[in-house]
């Protein structure tokens, strides 16, 4: 989205009561709220940096009930973003409704993607995958240390290739 547009929403938001804390000067503006979007808030609002992010879908409350969100095997609205259909598992047909996955069909591919407040982590299936240092040194810039990563992550799941780790006491204590 250009600067001038965004200029243009903002100020129009102004007009508006309701809406007049979003035309509160940033410093950054962040487009979506998922891993990506939520962490650069974060280390952006502890480094004094003030921040709007934007987020299209809705914010989801969980309840005692466990009854958020739809499952696989009564899905409705809520399991799929502005889809006719259920997105994943079979594809019966729902309500219209802006859920937490958005399917993209691309030329031979299906891309899945999270939508709400939180982005993928509503719906992914919790696995974190070490890479292995020559993949992580290929694709991160050479500032950003193989062993220092390591030394901060060990969330994977065990696995005998994984070469990975246990979920630490301290995460599942906190009931995350
Ligand atoms: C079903 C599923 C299972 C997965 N399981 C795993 C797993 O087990 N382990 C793993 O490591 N990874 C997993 N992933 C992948 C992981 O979820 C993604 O890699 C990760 O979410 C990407 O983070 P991101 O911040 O780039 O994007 P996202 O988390 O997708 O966040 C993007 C956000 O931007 C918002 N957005 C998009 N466009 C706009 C717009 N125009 N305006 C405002 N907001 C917008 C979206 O609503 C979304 O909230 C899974 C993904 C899916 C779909």
């Amino acid at each position: 989205m250009s600067c001038l547009l965004l200029e243009n929403i903002l100020h129009t938001c102004s007009q508006y009561p309701r809406l007049s804390w979003l035309y509160t000067r940033r410093q950054c503006v962040i487009i979506g709220s998922g891993f990506g979007g939520s962490v650069t808030a974060l280390r952006l609002a502890q480094a004094g940096i003030h921040c709007l992010v934007l987020e299209r879908g809705g914010r989801w409350s969980i309840t005692p009930a466990q009854n958020t969100f739809a499952t696989l095997r009564t899905p409705d609205g809520r399991c799929s973003w502005l889809s006719s259909f259920a997105v994943f598992g079979e594809p019966v047909p729902i309500d219209v409704y802006t859920g937490v996955l958005e399917l993209l069909q691309e030329d031979g591919i299906n891309v899945y993607a999270g939508a709400g407040v939180g982005g993928g982590s509503l719906v992914y299936n919790g696995v974190t995958y070490q890479p292995t240092r020559t993949n992580f040194e290929r694709i991160f810039p050479k500032e950003i240390s193989y062993n220092a990563f390591k030394a901060r992550t060990s969330l994977a799941l065990p696995g005998k290739n994984t070469n990975s780790t246990g979920i630490p006491v301290f995460v599942v204590s906190s009931g995350l």
